[in-house]
């Protein structure tokens, strides 16, 4: 099945010629893996338009998109005017976006049926939460899964990308912990579980399922191993290009061993 890696490059960098520096080098080796997997980044919205230019194998993403297709909404950007810079992914639901910017579960809602409707494809992040410990992500889980898809159908649902990122396990989290291999794993599957009631088994087994939490090229192995992991969404690595494609190449060199 093709793995996707997808680098959330959040509020940096500073200058249009240091993404264009982060980038090129990925753009420049993706012949090499281009098979059974696929590399997304996320840049700042007002670098998408000038890397559109230079992403050619590399695809983009968003970080963030409005619940709106246009109209008065105050510093936002529509999922039409994201699509006229090629990008395919929108990331939502972003711990970052959940603590800090006050995002609820109804908006996250809102913004997945109008990212599915302008046809980007949504990438839901499910255990971000600045309470929860390690010992409680399920029930976290489960719960922000449900309010995710409650207004989908079975069709849109297999449309979502998910990505289990726990945010004690996020690098730039104070006394951030390690999310072992194993836990990433076990919370996919819950997640896979959660999917099957709502599309069936088979295809939920078809849909990707990602973790995030300081993925770099010292840990990848442990990820890379099972193959329930279907990629990574990659926040700090992503932002060094040497890093970010030892992962990359990491995910292929696996994708086509199994
Ligand atoms: C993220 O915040 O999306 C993320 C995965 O960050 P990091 O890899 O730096 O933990």
């Amino acid at each position: 099945m093709t793995k996707l890696i997808i680098g959330n490059w959040k509020m940096n960098p500073e200058t249009i010629e240091q993404a264009r520096g982060i980038l090129l080098p990925i753009e420049h080796k993706m012949h090499l893996v281009q098979e059974n997997l696929e590399v997304c980044v996320c840049p700042p919205a007002v670098f998408l338009a000038p890397l559109n230019h230079t992403s050619h194998n590399v695809v983009l993403g968003a970080q963030n998109v409005s619940w709106l297709d246009g109209g008065p909404l105050t510093g936002e950007v529509s999922g039409s005017q994201l699509k006229q810079w090629k990008v395919k992914y929108v990331i939502l639901g972003h711990s970052e976006r959940r603590i800090y910017l006050g995002e609820t579960e109804e908006m996250i809602s809102k913004k997945i049926v109008q990212v599915l409707k302008t046809r980007l494809v949504p990438v839901v992040c499910l255990g971000g939460d600045k309470a929860a410990k390690k010992d409680e992500m399920k029930p976290l889980v489960t719960r922000q899964f449900h309010a995710a898809i409650k207004n989908l159908d079975r069709k849109q649902i297999e449309k979502i990308v998910f990505a289990y990122e726990p945010t004690w396990a996020i690098s730039t989290v104070k006394n951030s912990e390690h999310a072992s291999g194993e836990h990433a794993r076990e919370l996919i599957l819950h997640i896979q579980e959660l999917l099957s009631h709502e599309v069936g088994e088979a295809r939920a087994k078809n849909m990707l399922i990602l973790y995030g939490g300081t993925v770099n090229k010292n840990n990848v192995h442990e990820y890379t191993k099972y193959p329930e992991i279907d990629g990574a969404l990659v926040g700090a690595a992503s932002l060094d290009p040497g890093d970010f494609w030892e992962v990359v190449h990491e995910f292929y060199r696996e994708s086509i061993h199994s």
